[in-house]
């Protein structure tokens, strides 16, 4: 945003090229995440002398890349993640895109790809969701991804701003992340790979960040561990989880008040659309409860002196796809550090009641300005 004005979409130039072949459904019990496509995508293509090109929805397809295209060699690439829920009414609802799309504008506009109007890229979304509504199954739990991604196409190995771009919309039907409830997660704190940085591009939906964490992920998989707990510096500040943001309930030992803590916007955490709406529930309604909820630093040690001393009440992840993800235990220094739940306990009471009220605002059973009906 700050670097390139937002650039003009048209939405009313959208042409609709419908499939001649429509996909058969797959049994909502047999979707695997990400595996599954619908019939149609979203494509729009802009070039730096002409801007955004009249948007297209067509049959998915392939995309024809020459092979100097700057995207394989550079990684011009970036991408957002969010989902389409059907409510009881067969009412299609979106949960928050406009932070999606200010999130899509912020990685854009990092890697000298081109920006766009928000609003006019939603409307375009709106209408290719509403064509595939038959791939939503209305069962709750279910709903489908939407997958934008933006890439630089021009066919150049000079390294520079991208001279022309691909905006392409993809949708995957997508089942519960916790199909027989939820499943508690022990996690590897991370000092032996860094997934961010202060001054980095960790806070922006880069595809280059996440190549780099399948290795350290894979390492902590053969230990045993689910997930990388991404520490930081000397310190060892507590990030991310895995590619989830991190919230740890305590009891503050000071104020002997009951806390929920999340680490701060600073540059090295991505900003979750789950986080920050976990944060703003957290403020309405468990601060009157007597809780405190902030968004400061914190270390591991801290969460090892809360769950040493009898303060850890849970820890859990937060992301889109389950909306949260409790921790059972942390393997830290050659130890486990304990998160709060009790044996045969998969989550704590806070990340339970986050998933019930945003999960009913996402399914519009609490009608909520985050949710959005097309
Ligand atoms: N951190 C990382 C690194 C992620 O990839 C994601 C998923 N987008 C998140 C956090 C959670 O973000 P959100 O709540 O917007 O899905």
């Amino acid at each position: 945003k700050d670097i390139q004005q937002l650039q003009k979409i048209d939405p009313s130039k959208l042409s609709i090229s419908k499939t001649t072949t429509p996909k058969e459904l797959t049994p909502p019990e047999e979707l695997v995440f990400g595996r599954t496509f619908t019939d149609h995508m979203l494509s729009l293509e802009w070039t730096a002398s002409q801007g955004w090109l009249p948007a297209r929805i067509t049959p998915y397809q392939n995309l024809s890349l020459d092979p100097a295209t700057c995207v394989f060699h550079y990684a011009f690439e970036c991408f957002e993640g969010m989902k389409a829920y059907k409510d009881s009414n067969g009412q299609i609802r979106l949960f928050r895109p406009d932070k999606n799309m200010a999130r899509f504008n912020g990685s854009c506009a990092r890697i000298a790809l081109p920006t766009f109007d928000g609003k006019s890229l939603m409307e375009l979304i709106s209408k290719f969701v509403a064509l595939e509504e038959r791939f939503i199954p209305s069962t709750r739990g279910y709903s489908l991804y939407l997958r934008p991604t933006m890439i630089g196409t021009q066919r150049t190995l000079g390294v520079g701003p991208p001279g022309s771009a691909l905006c392409f919309v993809i949708a995957s039907p997508v089942g519960p992340y916790y199909p027989t409830g939820f499943k508690a997660v022990s996690l590897e704190a991370t000092d032996y790979a860094v997934r961010a940085w202060p001054g980095g591009v960790g806070d922006k939906k880069l595809g280059a960040n996440y190549a780099p964490c399948i290795v350290p992920q894979m390492q902590a998989a053969g230990r045993g561990f689910h997930q990388n707990l991404w520490l930081f510096g000397e310190e060892e500040y507590v990030t991310e989880v895995g590619t989830m943001n991190l919230f740890a309930a305590m009891i503050n030992k000071e104020t002997g008040k009951k806390e929920l803590l999340t680490a701060p916007l600073d540059g090295t955490i991505l900003e979750g659309v789950t986080r920050d709406s976990i944060l703003a529930l957290a403020r309405e309604r468990l601060e009157p409860e007597g809780w405190a909820v902030a968004e400061r630093k914190f270390t591991m040690k801290e969460l090892a002196d809360a769950a040493d001393e009898g303060r850890m009440l849970e820890v859990f992840g937060s992301g889109t796809a389950a909306v949260v993800s409790p921790v059972r235990k942390i393997s830290w220094k050659g130890r486990l550090v304990g998160c709060g739940l009790q044996e045969g306990q998969e989550a704590g009471p806070v990340a339970q009641q986050m998933k019930d009220w945003i999960e009913g605002i996402q399914y519009g059973d609490e009608e909520h300005p985050w949710s959005v009906k097309i």
